[in-house]
């Protein structure tokens, strides 16, 4: 975005990557439709960014969702808006807007170097590059940082940066996983019964945390959509307190009394399970998790079988690592930064994207704040060339 905001306006552009192709990551959100933003209203949309909101709602009010709808339309991507409100592209792939924009730079003269890892700078305040043909300087007027968190590093961000800003004195708040999976402690027997078998339609509530949706079980513990939108919390809860309690309500739609009149029902020579499954139709995992979790002599205690339905409480013990995180928390702080995303101590270098420190939910917030921020740093460099 940075590239195109300033090749519009007649600058010489040169993008640097380390990998062998072009947004790789941008390819991957792709593989799940490519949720590029969302359709509610600008006062809630911003509300997703949490304490950051003060920085980002700014760079949205340039360059926000209907925005970004209007661009990938002038690229010949027409979007929809799904039923939860999220803004996809028709074709639900992120390689044709890609293709598209590419060749858009390409024809506004932005020259593209594939394999080139920066690496930081040189004495004579050159960039150092690592590339196949050994290490190569490039000097430039103005660079702009667009290196992406530490997720996912076979796509290309390895959050390598880190350190070499921290010593050029710039604080990075250091990269945590958002948007991430958690560790369980399961039986084995649980773990190798539920593995991959989805959760469906309950109520996670956490803190002030309180959304129905699904997950997944997975070897570890727990992931998906409904383990994403609570995760920031539920990181930093473990962060402090070494654990973090999770309360689901599996059967949101009924009440506490409603399932104890069903369950006191006799099951004659019924198993539990089968009980479970013809009076308040509970089954699968949902029932694993209640001999998971609920002591023996409970079960038969009607009272406290229906609060576990109604409150289970999951104990998550660690978040998977950042490389399996959808996106990073942390990253380069706003206090090092001017409002044009400028580096206060580095005049003329200036960060945008996912390297920056925020973190929002899925649902377009990402791609939306990494577009916009984009432009911004683009705009930056335009007034800074021209001061
Ligand atoms: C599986 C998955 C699905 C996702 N789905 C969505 C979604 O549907 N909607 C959404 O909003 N967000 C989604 N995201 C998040 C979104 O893709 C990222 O937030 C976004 O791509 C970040 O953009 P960025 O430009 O800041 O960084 P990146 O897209 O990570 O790009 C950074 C680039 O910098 C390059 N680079 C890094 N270090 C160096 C270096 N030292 N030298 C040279 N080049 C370097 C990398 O190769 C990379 O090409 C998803 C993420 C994942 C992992």
């Amino acid at each position: 975005m940075a590239a195109e905001v300033l090749s519009q306006h007649g600058v010489k552009v040169d993008v640097y990557d380390s990998m062998s192709s072009l947004g790789r990551k941008f390819l991957m959100a792709g593989k799940g439709g490519l949720n590029l933003t969302h359709s509610e209203s600008f006062e809630q949309f911003v509300l997703h960014y949490g304490n950051r909101r003060t920085q980002i709602e700014p760079m949205l009010k340039l360059f926000g969702p209907d925005e970004l709808r209007k661009w990938a339309q002038q690229l010949g991507v027409e979007t929809f808006t799904g039923t939860s409100g999220r803004v996809f592209p028709k074709e639900m792939k992120a390689s044709p807007l890609l293709r598209a924009w590419l060749k858009r730079l390409d024809d506004q003269g932005v020259n593209f170097h594939l394999r080139y890892k920066l690496v930081g700078w040189n004495e004579d305040k050159s960039l150092k590059f690592e590339t196949p043909e050994g290490e190569k300087s490039v000097n430039a007027d103005a660079v702009i940082l667009a290196l992406g968190g530490g997720s996912w590093a076979r796509l290309g961000s390895d959050g390598a940066w880190v350190n070499w800003l921290n010593q050029a004195g710039v604080k990075v708040e250091p990269l945590k996983p958002s948007n991430c999976g958690f560790d369980v402690a399961w039986s084995s027997h649980f773990r190798e019964r539920f593995n991959g078998q989805p959760i469906k339609s309950v109520v996670l509530t956490f803190q002030s945390f309180r959304q129905q949706g699904e997950f997944i079980v997975t070897k570890e513990g727990v992931e998906g959509s409904l383990i994403y939108a609570a995760s920031a919390s539920m990181r930093d809860e473990i962060e402090a307190k070494g654990k973090a309690i999770i309360t689901l309500d599996m059967s949101p739609d009924r009440s506490h009394e409603w399932l104890i009149e069903k369950l006191s029902k006799p099951h004659g020579s019924r198993s539990m399970a089968s009980h479970l499954e013809k009076t308040v139709r509970l089954k699968g995992a949902k029932v694993g998790l209640l001999h998971e979790f609920i002591p023996k002599e409970d079960f038969t205690d009607l009272e406290k079988l229906a609060t576990f339905i109604k409150q289970m409480p999951i104990p998550l013990i660690a978040a998977r690592p950042l490389d399996e995180a959808i996106s990073s928390a942390g990253g380069v702080m706003f206090e090092s930064l001017d409002e044009n995303l400028m580096i206060h101590n580095l005049p003329g270098i200036f960060c945008a994207g996912e390297m920056l420190d925020w973190e929002a939910p899925t649902g377009g917030y990402l791609l939306t704040t990494c577009f916009a921020s984009g432009r911004v740093a683009g705009l930056g460099v335009l007034k800074w060339l021209q001061a």
